[in-house]
């Protein structure tokens, strides 16, 4: 499985079903829907279904999305492109033995990965070995 998530410059419009956490009902028991326009810009968040759009409101001049959340109804691509995401992603922080470092490790579809130097030439290292224990 795979998610479509808006690339940094696309134009989308983004329908939710909350404006942000509280959960509103209509007259006919539908959930109220709140919609979202503007640029996509560069997440705050280091997760790779993230997406933020500048859509210049006065009140929220930056939203964040999560594509992957159910939260989301629809997500419109009026300009641009997407990237697909893995749904089987997941993501962890690890000191290196100093404390001094920290690194990525990712799990893609059953595949891991790090941003040390070790798995650079090993396609290995004990930071993997730390996750996949635990
Ligand atoms: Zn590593």
């Amino acid at each position: 499985m795979a998610v479509s998530v808006p690339k940094v410059g696309a134009k989308v419009r983004v329908t939710t079903m909350y404006p942000n956490t509280y959960a509103y009902r209509g007259k006919n028991d539908n959930y109220v829907t709140y919609t979202r326009e503007g640029e996509v810009i560069q997440s705050i968040f280091r997760d790779p279904f993230m997406f933020a759009v500048k859509t210049g409101a006065p009140d929220h001049p930056v939203s964040e999305f999560n594509a992957k959340s159910h939260h989301i109804v629809k997500i419109e691509v009026l300009m641009g492109e997407s990237r697909s995401v893995a749904t089987d992603t997941k993501a962890w922080k690890v000191k290196s033995e100093d404390g001094k470092r920290v690194y990525l490790v990712q799990r893609v579809n059953g595949k891991f990965s790090c941003t040390c130097k070790g798995f650079e030439f090993r396609k290995d290292c004990k930071h993997i070995g730390a996750v996949s224990k635990r």
